[in-house]
Formats: C-alpha cells, sequence, structure tokens
C-alpha cells in the first residue's frame, strides 16, 4: 500500500464555483435588505401571525438578532430534541447549520417540515468528511484488516449520510458532551482489540481519548481523507487504538496556546474555559474544558468577580458577558472570528422565511431521505441509550 498524495481539483479563487458547496447561496425570493428599518416589526409581526404553527430554534452561536426571535436555544442535540417535543408544530424554522435542520429533520414527524432560512449555512467541520471519503477509509481498515473490529463514532457536527453509515456499521453518535461516554461504549464493542474511527474532528476525538480515557498520544493515527489511504500504511492502521479523521472546526481550531498565556499575564486571577474543539495544546494550557452548555452553565453559577477567558464562538461569549455583567467574561484571543456559517443566518434571511410561510410558500426545506434518515436514528438512538 502506498502513501502518495491523491490529486485533488483545486479551484483558483474568483475564477470557478464549486455547485455542491455553493448550493442554495440564490434563495429562490426576494430577501428584504439589511437595511431595512422595520426588520425586527417585520419578524415579529409575521411570528405573531404563524402563532403556534411555527417554532424557531437559535442556536447558542446565533448572532443576537435572530435568537431573539427563537423560542428556544441551546447546543444542536438539545435543539433536535426540542423540535422533536413540539409534533404539534408543522413548521420548525432552525436557526443553526445545515447538519442541525438535518439532525432535526430525522427526529420530527413526517408531517413537519424543517427549514433553514439560507441553505449556504454549512459547518466547515461537517464538510471535511463526505460519504464518499469515509467509505475509502472503510476500505482501507478493511484491507489492513481490521474493520471488523473498528467502531465508527461521529461527532453530531456531521452530515446525515455520515451518521447512517455509523449506524449501518455498528458505531454511534457522539456530542462534545458525552463523547467519553460513547468512546468508552465503543471500546466495549471488541474487546481490548477494538479501534475507533473517529469522525469527523481529530481535537475532539483526540481530547477524549487522551483527557477522559487515558490513552497516549501515540495511540492516535490521523487519517487524511484527501491522501491514499489516509495516508497511514495498513502497519500504522493495525496499530493504533484511535483512528482520528483529519476534520477540525475553523473557530475553536484557531485559538492557540499563546493566547493562553497571553490572558493570563494581562487578566491575573483569570480562569480559561476552552471547548474541546480547541487543539490539544489549548486543552492542556486551559484551567477548565466543557461543551458549550457545559461553558454556560459553569459562568452561570461562578461568584461575582471572578474573571473567565472563554475559547469558544464569540457570538456566545459575547452575551455570556452582556448576562453576567457582574463577572468578567471576556474572550481567549483576539483575533478570531465570529463562525461564518452560523452568521449566515441574518435577520433578513429569517424574516424572509417567515414572511414566506405566512403567505403559504415552505422555503429552504432540509430533508433527509427515509433511507439515511433510519440509519442516522439508529446511530442516535445507540447514543441516547449510552450507560451514564
Ligand atoms: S463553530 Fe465550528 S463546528 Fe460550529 S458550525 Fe461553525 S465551523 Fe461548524
Amino acid at each position: 500500500m502506498t502513501n502518495d498524495p491523491v490529486d485533488v481539483p483545486l479551484l483558483v479563487l474568483g475564477r470557478s464555483s464549486d455547485p455542491d458547496s455553493e448550493r442554495g447561496v440564490a434563495c429562490p425570493g426576494t430577501l428584504p435588505p439589511a437595511s431595512d428599518p422595520d426588520l425586527v416589526e417585520r419578524a415579529r409581526h409575521a411570528k405573531a401571525a404563524l402563532g403556534d404553527s411555527v417554532f424557531v430554534l437559535g442556536h447558542h452561536y446565533q448572532r443576537d438578532e435572530v435568537i431573539q426571535f427563537a423560542d428556544v436555544t441551546g447546543d444542536s442535540f438539545k435543539l433536535a430534541r426540542q423540535a422533536a417535543a413540539r409534533p404539534d408544530a408543522p413548521y420548525i424554522v432552525f436557526c443553526g447549520v445545515h447538519f442541525m435542520a438535518e439532525s432535526a429533520d430525522i427526529l420530527t414527524g413526517d408531517d413537519q417540515r424543517v427549514i433553514l432560512p439560507d441553505l449556504a449555512a454549512g459547518c466547515s467541520m461537517a464538510d471535511m468528511a463526505r460519504i464518499d471519503q469515509v467509505e475509502d477509509a472503510w476500505d482501507a481498515l478493511t484491507d489492513a484488516g481490521v474493520a471488523e473490529v473498528t467502531v465508527p463514532v461521529t461527532y453530531m457536527n456531521s452530515s446525515a449520510d455520515i451518521k447512517a453509515f455509523c449506524g449501518r456499521n455498528g458505531g454511534v453518535v457522539c456530542t462534545s458532551s458525552n463523547a467519553a461516554r460513547a468512546l468508552r461504549w465503543a471500546y466495549e464493542r471488541h474487546g481490548s482489540d477494538t479501534k475507533v474511527l473517529f469522525l469527523p474532528d481529530q481535537h475532539l476525538g483526540r481530547n477524549t481519548a487522551v483527557r477522559d480515557l487515558g490513552l497516549a498520544l501515540d495511540d492516535c493515527v490521523v487519517y487524511g481523507p484527501r491522501r491514499r489511504s489516509g495516508g497511514l500504511s495498513d502497519d500504522d492502521l493495525a496499530s493504533a487504538r484511535m483512528v482520528l479523521w483529519q476534520g477540525h472546526c475553523s473557530v475553536h481550531g484557531r485559538f492557540s496556546a499563546e493566547s493562553v498565556a497571553d490572558v493570563r499575564e494581562r487578566v491575573p486571577g483569570v480562569t480559561v474555559m476552552v471547548h474541546p474543539e480547541c487543539t490539544h495544546e489549548v486543552v492542556l494550557a486551559a484551567d477548565r474544558v466543557g461543551s458549550t452548555e457545559a461553558i454556560i452553565t459553569t459562568v452561570a453559577e461562578a461568584p461575582a468577580g471572578t474573571a473567565w477567558a472563554i475559547g469558544t464562538e464569540l457570538n456566545l461569549v459575547q452575551r455570556l458577558a452582556a448576562e453576567h455583567p457582574d463577572k468578567g467574561v471576556m474572550f481567549l484571543d483576539r483575533t478570531v472570528c465570529f463562525c461564518s456559517t452560523m452568521n449566515r443566518i441574518d435577520l433578513p434571511h429569517l424574516v424572509w422565511a417567515l414572511e414566506s410561510l405566512v403567505e403559504g410558500t415552505v422555503v429552504n426545506q432540509i430533508r433527509v431521505d427515509d433511507d439515511t434518515a433510519h440509519w442516522a436514528r439508529v446511530a442516535l438512538d445507540r447514543m441516547l441509550a449510552l450507560p451514564g
């Protein structure tokens, strides 16, 4: 088996376009201009006209201008479950990104329609694992003679067909809150021979394997989906306990150990808390590590007067700072930006989606086909059944 790089056609910026990655950038209708001073009133009016027939979900990383219209806020899994708990609402407007709306469609009834106000709101991490690439990786594991003892585990931040792949192949979905439980469950599947293929976030996989399960860094190998056999030999795959997909979050992956050292110097006594999608070096340098929900709870319960440098998405950190003026809540890094795809959902898109519903038109519906939804649900149900 060779490790030669695979030729991948690259698009020269501005000279061509990728219809797959740019699908849905144009909305099939007229968006109100962002400068329209009546946008807030229009959103309020449309939502009131729709009443209980619409349920608006807002991810924690969404802009304030959108979050103010959310009936419930949460992380991706909490929101999908909230949608499933409202079978009486025919329309679910999901203010988040594409994989989240897919999960909501999988968990809601056939008569409910899930709407993503801007189809260009994807997730760069989820896009780093395509189903054909994952099937190639499985072939490589099969060639190395270890697919039978490998359990695929995918982070919630993945497309429905990756979740379905895990469902079909004895695997499970996990969130940043239950990743350790999911890995413990996975490693019990085939005794001491078990390997895990962790998709698509290498950092969450590595941090959880090393911090929570006590694996060594050397037990982990990184599978590069753009390289033949992932850039790994059969021996690499056979000896690894954790095969990490080479994906990452383009926001959390940018925090650095230097930014942790910098804030400690600037703010004596500060507690640094980061999301496990950050790199292993950043997680090692931080005081605390936790999911989005854990960060929110920790800051809420912290004593007044304490200082917190938070390494997660900027919209959420700014909101936490505003909600807790008695605590010093600050963003960990001075240069990291908002999640650009989350920010695609803005007030004009929300108004457009709501007003279209008022007119009887469903725009930007997210649909997962029945077979994919079935197997994705199998992997999600395994997650729900994880031992505590
Ligand atoms: S913050 Fe990262 S993981 Fe979350 S939607 Fe944005 S790119 Fe994806």
